[in-house]
């Protein structure tokens, strides 16, 4: 997959900063990464790592409080550049976020027909009416819901059945991005299942991409293709599905799967086991915010950040195990001033 995957989106030291009344929170810190078409990113960190900050800034949806910076490539335009006019068009015809709660984004007193070809005439006005109808039938059926359904109110659908209408809003439209945040938390895990894995043919077959905001890591491990992980703001670990579970690097990262009682754990010789909980991001650790939990931190690591690079095993981390260690940490500069005055 490496060579031809093509880049839907580019992340440059994207931060996120919220304003308190305690002060400002550092909720993502200096992000770096990638988006391919038609892959499913999993993203994946305890609670208030950052996650939705991070998935509602690819759509600049941050509240007012938020000063957000850095870059935010998409097909190689910088949405930060955008304005709201122009944001409004990306968010509508390019990018769709599937929340928790469809019901939220749902009109009630709408039948689902007209949320789906308001939809595509909002975007495409010149559509016919009897075209939108017929492309809404279309939509439904590839989501696997009757097109007598279209006639239903929202409360009439269970909760799976919202959450595919979610999907074929954003497919209605063509998006190129599906940021789906937490969105099958309310489902049973059947239904939870049955919905992952349309969305996993969707992507195949209309080359979707999605990225996958989830606490469900077995989720994470069935559907995505790379996963980030994010650990108080800042990115702790990017990779393939694959290696990011067979051979994780990032202490974090240990510790977060080592929570999964699973199979594919199998070439583990160790579980890891976290102590701690994460850092109020008003005043994070410095250096290696993960440092007062981690068990290998070493002097360097409460002082100095470390920078989020490639590794050996074809991931990315943000950890001095896998990095040149300065040398006024190493002790060597103190070595050679001795070897100089001949001490
Ligand atoms: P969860 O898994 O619980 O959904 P998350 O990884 O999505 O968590 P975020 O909701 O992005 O995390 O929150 C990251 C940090 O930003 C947290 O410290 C949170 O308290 C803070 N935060 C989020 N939204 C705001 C806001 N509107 N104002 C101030 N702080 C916020
Ligand atoms: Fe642990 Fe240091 Fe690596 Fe941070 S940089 S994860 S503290 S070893
Ligand atoms: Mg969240």
């Amino acid at each position: 997959m490496a060579s031809e995957r093509e880049l839907l989106m580019h992340l440059e030291n994207l931060s996120v900063n919220y304003r308190t009344r305690r002060g400002w929170v550092s909720a993502v810190d200096d992000v770096t990464m990638d988006i391919y078409k038609g892959e499913v990113l999993g993203l994946v960190g305890e609670s208030g790592s950052g996650k939705s900050t991070l998935g509602k800034a690819l759509m600049r949806l941050n509240p007012r409080s938020a000063r957000v910076t850095g870059k935010l490539m998409f097909l190689g335009e910088d949405l930060m550049t955008y304005s709201n006019a122009q944001m409004r068009r990306i968010r509508g015809d390019r990018i769709s976020m599937v929340f928790q709660d469809p019901m939220t984004s749902l009109n009630p007193i709408q039948r689902i027909v007209n949320h789906i070809t308001e939809t595509i005439r909002t975007h495409q006005p010149q559509t016919p009416e009897s075209e939108a109808v017929n492309r809404a039938k279309e939509l439904v059926d590839v989501l696997g819901i009757s097109d007598n359904r279209l006639d239903d109110y929202p409360h009439q659908l269970s909760g799976g059945m919202r959450q595919r209408i979610m999907i074929a809003l954003g497919l209605a439209l063509n998006a190129d991005l599906i940021i789906a945040d937490e969105a099958t938390t309310s489902l049973d895990v059947i239904v939870e299942a049955q919905f992952m894995a349309l969305l996993k043919d969707l992507c195949r077959e209309f080359n979707l991409t999605i990225l996958l905001i989830t606490h469900n890591i077995g989720l994470v491990a069935q559907l995505a293709d790379r996963v980030a992980v994010m650990y108080a703001g800042r990115l702790a670990e990017v990779g393939p599905v694959e290696t990011i579970f067979k051979d994780p690097q990032h202490p974090y990262t240990r510790g977060l799967l080592g929570a999964v009682p699973t199979i594919l754990l199998d070439d583990h010789e160790e579980l890891y086991r976290m102590e701690g909980s994460p850092p109020d991001l008003i005043a994070p650790p410095p250096g290696c915010r993960f440092h007062p939990r981690c068990k290998h931190a070493m002097d360097v690591c409460k002082i100095e950040t470390p920078v989020f690079k490639p590794i050996e095993n074809g991931n990315a981390t943000s950890c001095w195990l896998y990095d040149d260690i300065p040398a006024e940490f190493t002790g060597e500069l103190l070595v050679s001033a001795q070897e100089v005055v001949g001490t």
